[in-house]
């Protein structure tokens, strides 16, 4: 039982309090409305069925309250981030000042798809909130049953690692495929993520239905006199613990068996001074991954070991579009292309 209200005893403890930077947001009909569900141990939402901005159909997730007279709705704003989540500080400045002219104040750097969430926002504001976003060179993302807005790596510009230009490719596939981001016509969600390496910081592997993971086809580079700086247990180790057993070491010099490496990285990330993705570049391309679904959650599988990546990705564009194609005439509703398969 609570000495207090439900929704202050979440203010409580050390930790910070999403409940109090609701309060400093000023977003109180939100508050009352928490401490209400808290209570009635149920939401006071509820979809917000058909909410959006004239032309589009997707970007804006609908919320409406059954309490009306405390808030009547506290709709999401999905808006495509840039390339690798690179902002200008004078840009991000820009949308707060919106924010805290038309919606919540708040905030949620980032969505899991990617996209900057734009939250709470009453109705009668979502056509200027946008016309004012849409100034500053910002676009709703995707929602339903569409190409979902895309995620990328920092790629080359932040990682020694990347194997493709992440932040080219995200440009160029979410120019290609922005029709398909603002119009829902497809059976279920489909998610592109583009990670530059298979350390894969964008959860390729297991949240999107087509990842376009960098990779490269020849040897792992090995320098091994930097190598030999290494306290050779630590070799030992990393030898010992490769996944496929194809390293060896034998009097101070490592071996790889490349045929049989499955470029996990494991090797490269403990001796990034001595070992290197290898110089022909390119990526492995894995289809049908999901975090849930009707039947559960699926990893991707690999569908192209190894295909070169290069502007203008002709190759890339038509492999999507024509599983896209297939996928969109037989997929039945809420079916995501994995599931199709
Ligand atoms: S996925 Fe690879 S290239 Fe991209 S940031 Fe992570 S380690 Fe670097
Ligand atoms: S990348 Fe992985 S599989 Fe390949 S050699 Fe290194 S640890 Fe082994």
């Amino acid at each position: 039982m609570f000495m207090t209200r439900p929704v202050e005893e979440l203010e409580k403890g050390k930790w910070p309090s999403y409940v109090t930077e609701w309060k400093k947001a000023g977003y109180t009909g939100l508050v009352e409305i928490y401490n209400k569900a808290l209570e009635d141990k149920r939401t006071h939402f509820k979809h917000g069925g058909m909410v959006g901005y004239p032309g589009y159909d997707a970007g804006v997730i609908g919320r409406l309250s059954d309490m009306p007279e405390v808030l009547g709705s506290s709709h999401i704003f999905r808006i495509i981030e840039p390339a690798g989540w690179f902002y200008k500080t004078e840009s991000l400045r820009k949308v707060v000042d919106v924010w805290t002219k038309y919606g919540s104040g708040l905030l949620n750097f980032h969505g899991a798809t990617g996209n900057l969430q734009l939250v709470g926002v009453e109705t009668e504001n979502i056509e200027p909130a946008f016309e004012a976003l849409a100034k500053l060179h910002y676009d709703f993302g995707g929602s339903g049953g569409d190409v979902r807005t895309l995620a990328a790596c920092g790629g080359p510009a932040i990682c020694e690692y990347s194997n493709i230009d992440t932040l080219d490719l995200y440009q160029v596939l979410t120019m290609r495929f922005i029709e398909d981001i603002h119009r829902p016509r497809f059976p279920y969600k489909w998610k592109i993520k583009i990670p530059g390496c298979p350390n894969d910081c964008v959860a390729a592997t297991a949240r999107s239905d087509f990842a376009v993971i960098g990779n490269f086809r020849d040897a792992i580079k090995i320098d091994q006199d930097i190598l030999k700086e290494y306290p050779e247990e630590k070799i030992l180790k990393v030898v010992n613990k490769c996944p496929t057993s194809c390293m060896s070491y034998e009097n101070g010099k490592l071996d790889i068996d490349m045929g049989n490496c499955t470029r996990c990285m494991y090797c490269i990330n403990e001796f990034p001074k001595a070992l290197r993705p290898g110089d022909d570049k390119g990526a492995t391309i894995l289809i049908g991954a999901r975090a849930r679904g009707r039947i559960g959650a699926f990893l991707g599988w690999t569908l192209i070991p190894f295909i070169k990546v290069e502007a203008p990705y002709t190759r890339l564009i038509e492999i999507i579009v024509g599983i896209q194609d297939w996928w969109d005439e037989i997929g039945n509703p809420k079916e995501r292309v994995g599931e199709a398969i």
